[in-house]
């Protein structure tokens, strides 16, 4: 289903198109804002919009479209088909691969992913949130897991890709619940994964809990720690968790828009970063129990892994030294550690023991 070459860069072009007027109620939904901050484009514009990225992608990326924002498939029909003709002249000259579109479960059917597999659609990423029926009945996403496992199911029939998107910390979620949605979504085998730990926006319902003391967000830390599980998880199954944390986009970073939750920039990059981190102390022990060394160690890492493996401000490094006992850690980049593994050696010396991600991914405990 996918013909991008092994390690081909990928670039998504993101052309927000909100659901104005969506029919639904989800509590942490910022309808308001949508409506008052964002305007759907015109077909007309989406030309003007994909040209405007293409100029910046490097050539050899594996280019798509994607229509986010909301859910595509409720929209106006001829709508919809508007949009993607649009994007026919850059498939047919393949500067652009292919189109992804985001919907809600409960908005799919077999003509309309007809419709889509026509135009050229190579992903249907879904709304999913939850896979705890309380969880989305709390939420007001008004479908249930059932009708979930249908749309996947229904998507997957018509040859197309499958994302999922997931939140966590929604009213009446637990660690539990969620590590639970997310193997129940890893054993519906998508194609792409994102996670988003919920924000308290302002003018939502979950803002009005939040006031009255009914819904506390999840601190940062536990938002980590939910999303480095989730993202495990995910990794054991060969799934791609393809973004953790809402995009930081100007309509979030208007002061008083997130009340509260667990809001950075850079959430992804913490979560994997953490995600090293563990790994990293789970191979420096079993370093020691092989050689029994335990000082001027060195961390080898494929240096675009560098800065997930040191942690922002060297945490990573002042926490395993804590943790180990050790005055000092030191680590070193190079292109010829393979991606996501960590090797340990000391001193100057190459590494002498190297765990895989895939052996701390079966080493632990699931
Ligand atoms: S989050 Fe819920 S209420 Fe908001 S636009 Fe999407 S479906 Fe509608």
């Amino acid at each position: 289903m996918d013909d991008r070459s092994l390690g081909q860069r990928h670039s998504n072009i993101p052309i927000f198109i909100p659901h104005l007027g969506c029919p639904n109620d989800c509590i942490y939904c910022d309808q308001k804002i949508i409506a008052h901050q964002a305007v759907a484009p015109a077909p007309e514009q989406i030309a003007g919009i994909l040209e405007r990225h293409l100029t910046t992608i490097p050539a050899g990326t594996w280019t798509e479209a994607a229509f986010f924002g909301g859910s595509f498939t409720a929209i106006d029909l001829s709508l919809q088909e508007a949009y993607l003709q649009v994007v026919q002249p850059y498939l047919q000259q393949g500067v652009i691969k292919g189109i992804r579109v985001s919907t809600r479960p409960d908005c799919i059917d077999d003509n309309n992913l007809d419709l889509l597999s026509c135009y050229g659609v190579r992903m249907v990423e879904l709304g999913v949130q939850s896979m705890c029926d309380e969880v989305l009945k709390t939420s007001g996403r008004g479908y249930d897991s059932r009708t979930v496992r249908h749309s996947c199911q229904r998507i997957q029939a018509k040859n197309l890709q499958l994302g999922i998107q997931l939140m966590i910390g929604l009213p009446g979620d637990t660690l539990a619940r969620d590590i639970a949605s997310a193997r129940e979504s890893a054993a519906l085998q998508p194609q792409a994964v994102r996670i988003y730990p919920t924000l308290v926006l302002s003018g939502t319902k979950l803002a009005a809990m939040y006031d009255q003391g009914r819904y506390t967000p999840l601190d940062m830390e536990e938002a980590i720690r939910i999303s480095k599980a989730m993202y495990l998880l995910f990794c054991l199954h060969d799934i791609p968790v393809i973004r953790m944390g809402l995009h930081p986009g100007p309509e979030l970073q208007n002061p008083g828009i997130v009340k509260a939750g667990p809001f950075h920039s850079s959430f992804g990059e913490m979560v994997e970063q953490a995600v090293f981190r563990d790994h990293a102390y789970k191979t420096l022990q079993s370093f020691h129990d092989s050689f029994g060394i335990y000082d001027e160690l060195c961390l080898h890492v494929n240096r675009r892994d560098l800065s997930k493996m040191i942690g922002q401000r060297r945490s990573n490094i002042i926490w395993i030294c804590q943790q180990m006992g050790f005055d000092r850690l030191d680590v070193k980049g190079n292109l010829d550690q393979t991606l996501g593994s960590i090797g340990v050696g000391r001193g100057d010396e190459p590494a002498r023991y190297v765990l895989s991600r895939r052996q701390y991914l079966e080493g632990l405990s699931w």
